[in-house]
């Protein structure tokens, strides 16, 4: 069971500003039309009801540009989670906006409703990225607004997309170099998809746009979330939440999408971080017989869809064994190995020296 939980509510285009090309929240998050307000107390006393005490909850407006609502409407929402808040059955709330809709009156507002986080849906910090996307904005604006938010003591996000219009491998990475140099708290990272009734769709029929490949956006987003890692900045999602809207048939016109995108993305990691380790361990040792430890947690990443990483990493150090044990404490991304008849690992290797190698 976790011990943090966020109760999300999705208003789907809500206050935008422009219609940004690649966007349809309407599929991107299952919800065609956004919650009466009425209905926002009832859900979360629902959700409160359903969890054990001690669980620590945040309520979260996502989907839309929530800052960019008529401030009676937002207020609306905000009036809702406060009595919950008074209680103290809910620590915060969280909410997603264009940082061209956020400036210091608006977040000295959010504040006094118990807002603690806000999610900057930043996309790329490359000018002709951002203006072939439909985002009326600059990455100098995105740089004060974070600055802004960071003074004022909130915890701050960033959503960023690979693979928009213009883009490509360079401008992705030289947008994870100056995200972290703003240094938020967490990040997003999306691959763009072609979704019906977009401006993207059309750019896409005409030929004029062409989606990344799995693969691509697997290897971009891999790179990016070792850059991140490397500076100590969390990315707590990857690739979009699967939902039946966008899983339906003609929602989704191309693009990289996979329901488990991330763990794609994570399995990449650990191999390469396995892979690094068995050459050392076999520098040491000469043995066609091994056995990796991971975290209990980490196992299905470690061993790949469809065994992926334990195919390679046989075929690539010529094992004849390779097992995967899976352990159970409280740290999570480090790898261990040792041979085949010993039940410990005889070497490990965290993450961060792994990223961070002397
Ligand atoms: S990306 Fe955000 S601002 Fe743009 S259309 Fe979608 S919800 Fe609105």
């Amino acid at each position: 069971m976790k011990d943090h939980v966020i109760i999300s509510f999705f208003i789907p285009h809500l206050g935008c500003t422009s219609n940004c090309v690649f966007c349809n929240q309407n599929t991107i998050t299952g919800y065609r039309s956004s919650p009466d307000c009425r209905m926002v107390g009832r859900v979360i006393e629902e959700r409160l009801r359903s969890l054990p005490p001690g669980v620590q909850c945040e309520v979260a407006f996502y989907g839309g540009s929530f800052t960019a609502l008529p401030w009676t409407q937002q207020r609306s929402y905000l009036e809702a989670v406060q009595p919950f808040i008074e209680r103290g059955d809910i620590k915060g709330i969280r909410v997603s906006t264009r940082p061209d809709a956020v400036d210091e009156p608006v977040v000295n507002s959010l504040m006094g409703y118990g807002v603690r986080t806000i999610e900057l849906g930043v996309q790329s910090l490359d000018r002709e990225v951002l203006k072939a996307s439909g985002r009326n904005y600059d990455a100098s604006l995105v740089e004060d607004v974070s600055l802004l938010i960071k003074d004022k003591g909130l915890s701050l996000g960033h959503q960023l997309m690979i693979g928009l219009p213009a883009s490509d491998l360079a401008k992705e990475l030289e947008t994870a170099e100056r995200v972290i140099r703003i240094g938020p708290d967490m990040v997003r990272i999306y691959p763009t998809l072609v979704l019906k009734g977009t401006a993207l769709a059309r750019l896409y029929r005409e030929g004029r746009y062409h989606p990344l490949s799995l693969r691509e956006a697997v290897e971009t987003a891999l790179l990016m979330l070792t850059q991140f890692e490397k500076a100590g900045i969390k990315v707590i999602r990857l690739g979009l939440q699967p939902t039946p809207e966008l899983e339906k048939s003609g929602e989704l016109l191309a693009g990289p999408f996979h329901p488990s995108f991330g763990e794609l993305v994570q399995s990449e990691m650990f191999k390469w971080q396995a892979m690094l380790l068995i050459e050392r361990f076999r520098e040491r040792e000469v043995t066609n017989r091994l056995k990796i430890y991971v975290d209990r947690r980490d196992l299905s990443k470690m061993i790949g869809q469809n065994r992926s990483n334990i195919h390679f990493l046989k075929s690539r150090f010529g094992l004849e064994k390779l097992g995967v044990v899976g352990t159970k404490g409280s740290e999570q991304a480090w790898v261990g190995v040792g041979p085949w008849h010993r039940e410990v690992p005889q070497m490990v290797l965290s993450r961060q020296s792994f990223l961070n190698p002397e």
